[in-house]
């Protein structure tokens, strides 16, 4: 059994052995480690090995995740990204406690995200979440959709809008994949054109198809698995 800062060293690699394929630069592209149904421990084993920036996808288990590490490493800044789907009578610890938000899809959701960020946080970070890939999948806002949504983001006072963010339907195969990615980096860089360089983050690929990711041109992969090990079980969102 490997440890997770082999794992984690392991990913890092792959991740530069893709963004060398691309022929981008080697800071190109983030590591955002998803710690759900992790504990703290595995947290700090990860920060331990260098890891800054970390993945939640379910509220309670995030919030109570981020105390229980500030109170073993105080004075150290983890950055935390909140990557699974936002209810709108969750968004208060949300604002409150993360740094990121992956999966805005409704601007109701992210009015509340702005009312709610405390002053003295500065802005959340927001990514646009896209559904790339039809009926296959319930999240994210159809591509037609999207610059609405990224503008309605970008007025809000307490929100910074960063970029686009996609889970596409799984596939095996490497170019499926890969033209699910093409299709986001596509809309990606036509709202570039539009917000500018503070819109500087595409998000997508994870364990299982992160190579295809960079090579589209991701700026931060969410991997899991392949740092952590097997999830044991999928909670559901209480
Ligand atoms: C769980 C999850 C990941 C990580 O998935 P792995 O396959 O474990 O790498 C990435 N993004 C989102 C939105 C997730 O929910």
């Amino acid at each position: 059994m490997s440890s997770i800062p082999e794992r984690l060293q392991a990913v890092r690699d792959a991740i530069v052995a893709a963004t060398n394929e691309a022929r981008r630069p080697l800071d190109a592209v983030q590591l955002l480690a998803v710690s759900k149904t992790f504990g703290p421990d595995a947290v700090l084993a990860a920060a331990a090995a260098g890891q800054r920036a970390f993945g939640e996808n379910y509220v309670q288990e995030g919030v109570d995740k981020i105390a229980a590490v500030s109170v073993a490493l105080p004075g150290e800044r983890l950055v935390w990204h909140f990557i699974g789907p936002v209810q709108s009578n969750k968004t208060r610890p949300i604002a409150e406690h993360f740094d990121w938000v992956h999966t805005v899809e409704r601007e109701k959701i992210a009015v509340r995200l702005s009312d709610q960020r405390p002053a003295g946080l500065g802005p959340l970070n927001v990514c646009v979440q896209v559904n790339i890939s039809g009926e296959a999948s319930k999240s994210g806002v159809a591509p037609a959709e999207v610059a609405e949504l990224a503008e309605a983001v970008a007025r809000l006072p307490n929100l910074r809008l960063r970029g686009l963010m996609a889970i596409p339907e799984p596939s095996d195969d490497f170019t499926e994949q890969r033209a699910a990615f093409a299709a986001m980096r596509v809309l990606y860089e036509q709202l570039r054109e539009r917000f500018g360089a503070g819109f500087d983050t595409l998000s997508m690929g994870m364990s299982a198809d992160m190579r295809a990711a960079i090579l589209e041109g991701a700026t931060i992969v969410r991997v899991g698995s392949a740092i952590f090990g097997a999830r044991t079980y999928n909670k559901e969102q209480a």
